[in-house]
């Protein structure tokens, strides 16, 4: 039996995906090898590449003057391709509004200057710095913000603007909500938050921006020799592309991204509401700057926590263990997760709440 699986990534995939995968795995269109077999210069898969990018292109508004490029090393490689990228005055500002934000930023380190100009860290990461009150640094190459902070169950409503192009994490909410790529000069996400299983990462990148990498950026980062060559350079994750393609696909039946955050909202306001007005459970973050994706509880009680979690796996609700970081837990209530998920939890929560106030 299948499970509701709350897991901040690599997270649940829609049912239906999994089965066309199952069905067409051992004979994949037509040429009686599965498509972890066929080599990435067939044309048969090729053509997934393709259908991909043309996808992401159509579901997030991409314009045509902008990369799309499928990489790999998750978004942790990206922490060190952004300056090889970009960093070419050696100065770059970062907003650190959690752990993979303060991360990318230490990676930074690295190539140049790397000036934080926020830091929600006063306050365990429960809010977004104010974007109005920030002071960016003159001639900086890129500002990079996380745009969900996955651990901590915080997202930015609205984006900074600066002079220098923003660079944007978004590995926990791509195509969750919808943006307008042209006011952002990079985007990029791991896939196995809301996409695809691991393996694949998705890089949006303004053409004008990337023409130039650091001398000493090696090649397999280099986002203009991935652009120029399809993301067909080398071998890439085949299966974990292929499974994007059909998510992607999937996304576009439902109706996009705008019906997608519909839901999205909908999923995530079920779930704070019933925190909200529950006397046992409790989430710190700031209003304002709730996730839509991930949203950590707690009970006040670790013991509590504890056995919440391992008595709502019983119940086939799974993976809801918090971060270490933070404890607690989180239910990832990503794309993929089922309206129904969300309330079958919702209904646990109650249950527990009865038999352990
Ligand atoms: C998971 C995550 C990462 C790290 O992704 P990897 O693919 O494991 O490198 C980076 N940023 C955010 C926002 C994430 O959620």
């Amino acid at each position: 039996m299948r499970v509701y699986n709350f897991a901040a990534g690599p997270s649940t995939l829609p049912l239906e995906v999994l089965e066309q995968a199952r069905e067409e795995f051992l004979d994949f269109a037509g040429t009686g090898m599965s498509v972890t077999e066929i080599s990435h210069r067939d044309k048969a898969y090729e053509a997934i590449v393709r259908e991909a990018e043309s996808l992401v292109r159509e579901l997030l508004g991409v314009p045509q003057d902008y990369a799309v490029i499928f990489v790999q090393g998750g978004a942790s490689q990206q922490f060190a391709a952004v300056p090889l990228n970009l960093m070419h005055n050696k100065k770059a500002d970062y907003i650190v509004t959690g752990n993979f934000a303060k991360k990318a930023w230490e990676e930074g380190k690295i190539y140049g200057e790397a000036v934080k100009i926020g830091d929600s860290s006063d306050k365990t990461y429960t809010y977004i710095p104010d974007i109005n009150k920030l002071s960016y640094s003159d001639g900086a190459d890129y500002l990079h913000i996380t745009s969900n902070n996955t651990i901590f169950g915080t997202r930015y409503p609205e984006f900074p603007k600066c002079k220098a192009p923003l660079v944007a994490d978004m590995s926990s909410e791509i195509f969750s909500r919808e943006i307008n790529v042209a006011d952002f000069g990079v985007i990029y996400a791991g896939a196995q938050k809301n996409l695809a299983p691991a393996g694949v990462t998705i890089v949006i990148a303004k053409r004008s921006l990337i023409q130039d990498p650091l001398p000493f950026c090696p090649t397999m980062l280099k986002w203009k020799v991935q652009d120029e060559n399809g993301s067909l350079y080398n071998t890439p994750p085949a299966f974990s592309i292929y499974m994007a393609n059909l998510v992607l696909r999937n996304l576009k039946a439902k109706g996009g991204v705008k019906a997608m955050n519909e839901v999205d909202v909908y999923k995530a306001g079920l779930l704070y509401d019933f925190i909200d007005n529950s006397k046992l459970y409790k989430n710190y973050v700031v209003r304002e700057f709730r996730s839509i994706m991930n949203v950590p509880f707690v009970t006040g009680s670790e013991e509590l926590d504890a056995k919440f979690v391992s008595e709502a796996k019983k119940a086939g609700l799974v993976s809801l263990k918090g971060h270490r970081l933070v404890g607690g837990m989180r239910a990832s209530i990503y794309n993929a997760m089922p309206v129904e998920g969300v309330k079958a939890l919702i209904e646990f929560m109650k249950k527990f709440e009865k038999e352990n106030a």
